[in-house]
């Protein structure tokens, strides 16, 4: 048995034990020892100790030794008990011998290890997880290695002097060198132009936390780049900057991909483009072109005049030459008679910032394209006597000249220049052509028709309108003019001794005095008047609204203009020539022509029995001689 001081020792030491017989009966425990028992049951004295303790069992045998012979005792270390009240414990047992005088008794000494062993478990663990982590990061690291070389785009980390630092298998199959020669070295050896290279760099700004996320993530630059062969190629590169431990010292990671292929496919597809848009372009003008000739020449088959087919070319010619300097030029005359033979230059129209058509001086003698009889002219700006009076102060572009050939007399002209253009090109040259082939077509068609219907309607010897045309349109003046209720002048005209002329001066001089009267009259009546050869040297005239008064005036007028003729046939002057003259005026001498012209006819008849050379009115006639008849003339 433990003495007093003993026992109060080992309470006093908070030493956890159990002391017990060589029964193994329970002789005094510690009351902490229940935390470390295999029993829910409190241990109490006379218990077995195997039932809280049952490492104990297989073991009595040494346990009864050590009570024989006394020795170290008996070390289990490690165990381990879980309770529901005290969770898990460790502990290490002792069992050793207590010697007394009277007795030697067996004691349990639990030293609690909990504390310790979990803190080991705890480092062990650490430990292990550290192993792990290791593992996994050379594992990461291969498989980034891995990563980085098998990737199909170029990679190059560089320092931030922009040293390169690290390269992979597609870098140096691109640019054709080794690893080695290629680290250490500066960037500039793959990517020489300066600017980007600045472009690429961060600012140092751009290192504040604040700094827009997105933007630090990384530049897309477009970059030429040089291989180890000198070859040019064109890399897409995504750059982007990365800190190292020392966030002051950034690198950089460039990943480009080889673009030459598809920028060169871009440039081809792009000039392709270049050229379909062209191509549309050139075909949309052409079109259009096509669409304005096509408008042209439907307008010119319908015109009956030359006066509305001339309005159709000077209003739709123009547009299909923009940006040029250009007119029409004409020599033709509808009208074939003896008068009309000396063909003056007409300008149809002209268009064109800067031109002025100076037609007086203008001489198609002095004109190549004109004098040549060929299609299609180009001329020298320097030499174009065309030019020289269109627009003198131009002298730089192209010009052309198109003459109007009909069976190889030339009738008009199409003259074009372009102060832009240095030359002109073969469309233009075509549509120029076929243009002036329309406007010829159309004028020459028209002048036929004119001059046929003129020969229909017109005296051949001078000029003025026959009987029969007479009598047509007087019909339609009488109308209007009663519509309008207006008067008509109507003036008869006889040549004195015009039998006796001829026989002294000869026919052709005869016929030169009814040129030269008729001439007169056309020069003297106004637009909308008449004037009409009625018979062999009698001549009528139509004054459109003009009242007796008038009428009388103008006669009187002519008879002046006769008068003051001076004419000369062979060199030969023929005297003086004068005219008889009976007028009447509508409505108050007769309602239609006949009866007006019976009226100025007995007038005239008068005037000749007067004494010719004067003008008699239906009012001055006698009215001894109301049955006024010219039979006799
Ligand atoms: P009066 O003063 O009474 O009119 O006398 P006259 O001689 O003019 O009249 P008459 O009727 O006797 O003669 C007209 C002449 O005009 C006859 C004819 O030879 C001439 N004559 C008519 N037509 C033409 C022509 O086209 N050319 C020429 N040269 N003479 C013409
Ligand atoms: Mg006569
Ligand atoms: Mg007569």
């Amino acid at each position: 048995m433990l003495s007093i001081v003993e026992k109060i020792i080992l309470q006093k030491q908070s030493i956890i034990y159990v002391l017990f017989d060589q029964n193994f009966k329970v002789i005094m425990a510690s009351e902490n020892v229940n935390k470390f028992t295999d029993s829910a049951n409190l241990i109490r004295v006379g218990d077995d100790v195997r039932d809280y303790f049952p490492e104990i069992f297989g073991i009595e045998k040494e346990c009864l030794k050590m009570i024989e012979t006394p020795q170290n005792g008996l070390d289990i270390e490690g165990i381990c008990r879980e309770n529901k009240q005290q969770g898990i414990v460790y502990f290490n047992l002792h069992i050793g011998v207590i010697v007394d005088e009277s007795s030697r008794e067996l004691i349990l000494i639990i030293q609690d290890v909990t504390r310790e062993f979990i803190l080991k478990q705890k480092y062990v663990q650490s430990a292990n997880d550290s192993y792990l982590s290791i593992d996994r990061i050379v594992a990461t690291n291969a498989y980034i290695n891995e990563l980085i070389h098998s990737m199909a785009d170029s990679l190059f980390v560089t320092d931030f002097s922009g040293l390169i630092k690290q390269v992979n298998n597609a870098a140096e199959k691109l640019f054709g060198y080794e690893e080695k020669q290629l680290m250490g070295q500066p960037i500039s050896l793959i990517i020489p132009d300066v600017k980007v290279l600045e472009q690429i760099r961060i600012k140092s700004d751009e290192l504040d936390p604040n700094y827009h996320w997105e933007e630090r993530r990384g530049k897309y630059l477009e970059v030429n780049c040089r291989t180890k062969t000198g070859k040019e190629i064109v890399v897409a590169f995504s750059c982007s900057m990365f800190s190292t431990e020392i966030t002051e010292l950034q690198n950089y990671i460039y990943i480009g991909r080889d673009i030459t292929d598809r920028k060169r496919m871009e440039a081809q597809l792009q000039k392709a483009n270049e050229n379909l848009t062209q191509s549309v372009h050139k075909l949309q003008n052409r079109n259009q072109d096509i669409t304005r000739l096509s408008q042209l020449s439907y307008q010119l088959q319908g015109c009956f005049t030359l006066a509305e087919a001339e309005r159709a070319i000077a209003e739709m010619v123009p547009p299909i030459f923009p940006n040029s300097i250009g007119g029409i030029i004409t020599q033709l005359s509808p009208f074939d008679s003896q008068f009309e033979r000396q063909l003056e230059l007409k300008l149809l129209t002209s268009w064109g910032e800067g031109s002025g058509w100076d037609l007086k001086n203008l001489s198609t003698a002095d004109c190549p394209a004109w004098t040549s009889g060929q299609r299609y002219f180009i001329c020298d700006l320097n030499l174009c006597s065309l030019r020289e009076n269109i627009s003198p102060e131009i002298s730089k572009g192209s010009c052309c000249c198109i003459p109007m050939v009909l069976q190889g007399q030339t009738i008009g002209l199409l003259y074009l220049s372009w102060p832009e253009l240095p030359e002109i090109t073969q469309e233009k040259q075509d549509l120029a052509m076929t243009v002036a082939e329309h406007i010829g077509l159309a004028l020459v068609n028209l002048t036929v028709r004119e001059t046929l219907k003129n020969q229909s309607i017109r005296d051949p010897l001078t000029g003025l309108f026959n009987r029969r045309y007479l009598q047509e349109s007087v019909e339609q003046e009488i109308q209007r003019a009663t519509e309008k209720q207006q008067s008509i002048g109507i003036i008869i005209l006889d040549v004195d001794y015009f039998k006796k002329f001829n026989d002294t001066f000869g026919h052709q001089a005869g016929d030169k005095v009814l040129q030269a009267i008729a001439q007169l009259l056309m020069r003297s009546i106004r637009n909308g008047d008449l004037a009409c050869r009625y018979g062999g040297e009698e001549f009528l005239v139509i004054l459109v609204g003009a009242n007796l008064a008038v009428t009388q005036a103008r006669a009187e007028a002519f008879r002046s203009g006769v008068k003051l003729l001076r004419l000369e046939h062979q060199g030969e002057s023929l005297g003086s020539i004068t005219c008889s003259f009976g007028v009447a005026c509508f409505p108050e001498h007769g309602q239609t022509l006949g009866e007006l012209v019976a009226v100025a006819d007995a007038a005239l008849y008068e005037a000749k029995k007067l004494g010719r050379d004067r003008v008699v009115t239906p009012e001055q006639m006698t009215a001894k001689n109301p049955e006024l008849n010219h039979s006799d003339r």
